[in-house]
């Protein structure tokens, strides 16, 4: 049995931090594959080495002296070396970076040593071995991750390999340029590490107890979610949820792999597990709730569109030609609704509006913006009556007006539209009918 743990950027900030971690590390002995993040804040004005490494990349790309910064940033891996007492030293790492700046070796390669450098730091302090991540993380030449690839060499790779450090967020092409995945991206690692190895969970530490059933910074203390399936949480950070970046499901979906979100200074909480199924009953009729602000309805209206055939695709094609993406398409008999987010569509607003004309013919187009759309998210709604009911009567009660409801086939979510203003008491109502009353 063995285990990938990930440990984010806050867990590995400093020397105190990177204790806790190998504390947590020796005391399981199936920790075998580590994936670091980059040091991140130590306190809330701090700065995370990424940036810090965007910004001296930005000098050095401008031509300018940078020397200064690298030099900060030597000095936040120094410090942790001599706060674990290591006999390591990062000096030549340090001066290919440099060597390596000035010929321009791209911003990729620039974010990407934040978690070189620390995970030979993590090599280092726990005696594992030390694996490049560029060597075994590939990317196609359209930039794309490429899984298939990558998981034979992986897996190939850590065969007979005892135990390993893995840097996170990055990989290479085929010609070794680094690529980096994007912010977060450490998180994608683990899940590639996990599933190459067929790990038997994937442990991703970072600094909260797992997922919440709503944002705290709307809830006061809302509750945490204890298991949640792939399904569920894709729906949920799809919405804004974001312990987890929102691609680090897919590898270790394929292998159904149990993701263990835990906290690294509260190493005793349960965390939360994401699942791919499960029979255990959630506590409350919903998983969760999320949601979003910025979102802007386009109406188009024409009589008997119900009965043209294609009219819905051509309508989308004007979208598509202008490089917008939907979110959802409500509709009616004479209508139909294209949800899209406001700061994509604004600036292509008229290009779509003439080619919907142009394509689709309709009577007339009403744009709306400033809506926030809201998941409520859960396994549990499947089975039970009145979940609609309970929500929207929350609603009513809060004044709250709705203005757009989307149930999937799937029931598992219900995504509700409501005015950007609207936002936060409506997530206050549904969370306190479902989690706080439980009536
Ligand atoms: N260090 C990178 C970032 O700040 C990647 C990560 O932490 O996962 O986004």
């Amino acid at each position: 049995m063995r285990k990938v743990v990930k440990f984010g950027g806050s867990s590995l900030a400093s020397a105190e931090q990177f204790k806790k971690v190998g504390a947590i590390i020796r005391a399981d002995k199936e920790r075998k594959f580590v994936v670091p993040s980059a040091p991140g804040k130590r306190s809330s004005d701090d700065t995370k080495v990424t940036d810090m490494l965007y910004g001296c990349y930005a000098l050095a790309e401008q031509g300018k002296d940078f020397k200064k910064e690298l030099k900060a940033i030597q000095d936040r891996y120094q410090e942790i070396i001599d706060g674990l007492e290591l006999k390591l030293s990062l000096e030549n790492e340090f001066q290919t970076i440099e060597k390596m700046f000035r010929e321009k070796a791209g911003v990729n390669y620039a974010a990407s040593r934040g978690e070189y450098l620390n995970g030979i730091i993590m090599a280092d302090y726990l005696g594992y071995e030390f694996i490049d991540a560029a060597e075994v993380i590939l990317f196609k030449e359209d930039g794309e991750y490429d899984a298939e690839t990558t998981n034979r060499n992986l897996r190939q790779r850590l065969e007979g390999v005892e135990a390993a450090v893995i840097p996170g967020f990055y990989g290479a092409y085929a010609d070794k340029t680094v690529k980096t995945f994007s912010r977060g991206g450490s998180d994608i690692t683990g899940s590639i590490v996990a599933r190459a190895i067929k790990a038997n969970v994937y442990e991703n530490w970072t600094d909260v107890s797992g997922f919440l059933i709503a944002d705290p910074r709307i809830i006061y203390k809302p509750e945490g979610i204890e298991t949640i399936t792939y399904k569920e949480l894709r729906e949920l950070a799809y919405m804004g949820a974001s312990v987890l970046h929102e691609d680090a499901i897919f590898p270790v979906r394929s292998e159904g792999i149990p993701i263990n979100i835990r906290n690294t200074n509260a190493p005793e909480d349960n965390g939360t597990w994401i699942v791919e199924s499960t029979c255990q009953k959630p506590k409350y009729v919903i998983t969760g709730i999320a949601g979003k602000k910025g979102f802007c309805a386009v109406n188009i209206e024409k009589d008997m569109m119900n009965s043209e055939i294609g009219f819905g695709r051509k309508v989308l094609q004007a979208f598509e030609e202008n490089g917008i993406s939907f979110e959802h398409v409500p509709s009616g008999i004479d209508t139909m609704t294209v949800f899209v987010h406001q700061d994509e569509f604004m600036h292509k607003e008229q290009q779509v509006v003439s080619g919907i004309h142009r394509l689709a013919d309709p009577d007339s187009i009403d744009i709306e913006g400033d809506f926030a759309l809201i998941a409520v998210v859960g396994r549990g709604m499947k089975s039970t009556r009145g979940t609609a009911g309970r929500i929207f009567s929350a609603l009513a009660h809060a004044n709250v007006n709705v203005k757009m409801i989307d149930q999937g086939s799937s029931e598992l979510n219900i995504i509700i539209g409501v005015a950007n203003a609207d936002f936060e008491t409506a997530i206050k109502a549904i969370y306190d009918i479902f989690v706080l009353s439980q009536i």
